[in-house]
C-alpha cells in the first residue's frame, strides 16, 4: 500500500517539458522579500531549480541562508514575492487558497522542524487526525496509524502523548504523520536532527525506500551525513542564492 510505484503526472507541455517523470518540483525565478515596516530583506534571489521525481534531494546551507523560506515556498506554505512553483506539473503559485490546500493535503507530506504535534493527543491520534483530514476514518485510520508508527519504529509508543516521548520519538511521530495518506512528495526541515543513531537509521531507510521503491520525491533540509549517504543530489543555499548540481549517484 505504501510502496506502489508511481509516475509524475500533469501537463508539463505548458512549462516546456516533455518528460513527465522528471521535474516533480520546479521553481522558476522564485524570489522572496520579507518586508516589515521600512525594513526590506531579500531572503531568496531568483531561484531556478528542478528536482527529479523519485530523487532524494538535499538542501544545505548556513543558518539564515533561506532554507526554511525556500522549502516553505516549494510546499505552498508561503507565497513568493516573485516566480513560479510547479509541483507534479501543476503551478501551485497560481492556485486559489482552497485548491492549494486540497492539493497539499493530497500530495505533500511535510515534516516541520519543531514537530508541530498536538500535545493533548497520543502518538496514534496525532497520525489519525491527519488521516481523517485526508478522508480516511474510523478503524481504517486507526489501523493505518498503527502501521505507520510501526514503520518508524514506534509500535510500542502509540498510546503515549508527546510530553512522554523523547525528542527522537516525537520526530518519528512527525514523520509517520507526514507519510499518512501516501503523499507523492515528502518535504522535511532537518528531520533527523533529534534522532539517535538507531532511530535515525530506521527513518533514513524508510525515506530511502519511499523514494526508490515508492517513487516518492524527497526534499530535505539537513546536514546529517547519514542522509547525505543515501541522497541523489545536494544543493547549497548561501545568502538566498541557490547552487545546484551536485549529483551524488
Ligand atoms: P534558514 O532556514 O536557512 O536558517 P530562513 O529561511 O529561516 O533561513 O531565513 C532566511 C532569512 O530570512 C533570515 O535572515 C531570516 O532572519 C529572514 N526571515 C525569515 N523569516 C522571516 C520573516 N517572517 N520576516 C522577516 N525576515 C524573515
Ligand atoms: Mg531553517
Amino acid at each position: 500500500m505504501l510502496f506502489t510505484k508511481r509516475r509524475g503526472q500533469g501537463d508539463f507541455s505548458s512549462i516546456g517539458l516533455n518528460r513527465p517523470e522528471r521535474g516533480t518540483i520546479i521553481a522558476k525565478g522564485v524570489e522572496m522579500v520579507y518586508q516589515s515596516g521600512q525594513r526590506r530583506f531579500q531572503a531568496l534571489e531568483e531561484v531556478d531549480w528542478e528536482i527529479n521525481c523519485g530523487d532524494i534531494q538535499i538542501l544545505m546551507g548556513p543558518s539564515g541562508s533561506g532554507k526554511t523560506t525556500l522549502l516553505s515556498i516549494l510546499a505552498g506554505l508561503l507565497t513568493p514575492t516573485a516566480g513560479e512553483v510547479y509541483l507534479l506539473g501543476e503551478e501551485i503559485t497560481k492556485m486559489s487558497r482552497s485548491k492549494l490546500a486540497r492539493f497539499r493535503r493530497q500530495n505533500i507530506g511535510f515534516i516541520f522542524q519543531n514537530f508541530n504535534l498536538f500535545p493533548a493527543l497520543t502518538a496514534a491520534e496525532n497520525v489519525e487526525v491527519v488521516l481523517n483530514i485526508k478522508g480516511i476514518r474510523g478503524r481504517k485510520a486507526r489501523y493505518q496509524a498503527q502501521v505507520l508508527l510501526e514503520q518508524v519504529g514506534l509500535g510500542f509508543q502509540v498510546n503515549q502523548k508527546p510530553a512522554d516521548l523523547s525528542g527522537g520519538q516525537k520526530q518519528r511521530v512527525a514523520i509517520a504523520r507526514a507519510l499518512a495518506g501516501n503523499p507523492q512528495i515528502i518535504m522535511a526541515d532537518e528531520p533527523t536532527a533529534a534522532l539517535d543513531s538507531h532511530s535515525g537509521h530506521t527513518v533514513i531507510e524508510l525515506l530511502r525506500r519511499l523514494a526508490k521503491e515508492g517513487g516518492c520525491t524527497v526534499l530535505m533540509v539537513t546536514h546529517d551525513p547519514r542522509i547525505i549517504d543515501v541522497a541523489d543530489r545536494v544543493a547549497y543555499l548561501e545568502d538566498g542564492v541557490l547552487r545546484d548540481g551536485t549529483t551524488l549517484r
